[in-house]
């Protein structure tokens, strides 16, 4: 049905309907992303399409051309610029409820046998990270460590801890009740400053981890003794052990879907 015809152009209620659609869309995702790095890369890419629509209208066909390829790069460079993004928002949608609601029941005991250990490695100043799997394994990461198939216990995550145990350095990573490895290697997070602390390489690496995979992790700073959190590529720090323990048996044993806007401005927004 035609509604009006803006010179050669007709104007049917479908492509109302189909503009006001598309500007939704372009409008919600620019609330998400509002203040990120992102929005910026993102108004860059709005406004060559919008020149690219323009070249075309008045016949620009040199310039249109031009545009053109660059909208198609773009998808290519979106691609490649938001990997992390998409690599969490790709998890967070794989992420089967069924599945987590088995592991979760493991998990509910480790919750008290973590948060005790992180209290006397806290209080002896012993740094440390740890690395709790939600429901699908991250075994890239693993095997750069060492690998234990131990049954977790506070006493065990202790010794591993300890400054003089050869398994101390890096992250050790836990799956419902077994410590799979110690000793690993993670990714280290872009971000360098947390509030107005500067981030050391254990917190980074902690933070890091859980931009890329679908964890939670928990560091322990051997310079103050603090304990931090963090998940989805955000960090909260100065933690009480109580704390520690709520936050993780909100995050664990409760909903474990996060809010969609944490894949976005997680990393992003410090960067
Ligand atoms: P702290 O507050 O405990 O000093 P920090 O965040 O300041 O922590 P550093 O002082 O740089 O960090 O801590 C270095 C330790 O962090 C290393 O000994 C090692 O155990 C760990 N670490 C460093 N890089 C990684 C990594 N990529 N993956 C896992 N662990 C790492
Ligand atoms: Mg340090």
């Amino acid at each position: 049905m035609e509604l009006f015809n803006i010179g050669f152009i007709s104007v049917t209620l479908i492509d109302i309907l189909d503009i006001a659609i598309v500007s939704f869309l372009f409008y919600r995702l620019y609330l998400i992303m509002r203040g990120t790095i992102a929005a910026q890369i993102f108004v860059g890419l709005l406004l060559i399409i919008a020149f690219s629509f323009l070249a075309q209208a008045i016949n620009l066909k040199a310039m249109g051309w031009l545009l053109r390829t660059l909208t198609d790069i773009w998808v290519i460079a979106f691609i490649i610029l938001f990997q992390p993004e998409l690599r969490r928002l790709l998890v967070i949608l794989g992420k089967n409820p069924l599945i987590s609601r088995f592991i979760h029941l493991d998990v509910k005991e480790s919750i008290e046998e973590v948060a005790s250990a992180v209290a006397q490695l806290s209080r002896k100043r012993h740094g440390a990270l740890i690395v709790i799997i939600r429901a699908t394994g991250i075994r890239g990461f693993v095997e750069t460590g060492i690998s234990l198939q131990a049954q977790l216990s506070t006493a065990l995550l202790v010794s591993i801890f300890n400054p003089k145990s050869p398994l101390h350095d890096g992250a050790v990573v836990i799956k419902g009740q077994i410590i799979e490895a110690a000793h690993c290697t993670l990714p280290l997070s872009h971000v360098t400053k947390s509030g107005d602390t500067v981030l050391g390489m254990r917190h980074r690496a902690g933070l890091g981890i859980t931009e890329q995979v679908d964890v939670i992790s928990i560091i322990v700073s051997e310079e103050r003794g603090t304990i931090s959190l963090a998940e989805n590529g955000v960090m909260v720090s100065g933690l009480s052990v109580q704390e520690l323990l709520n936050e993780l048996r909100n995050r664990l044993v409760k909903s474990p879907s996060k809010s969609w806007k944490n894949i976005w401005s997680g990393s992003r927004s410090n960067a």
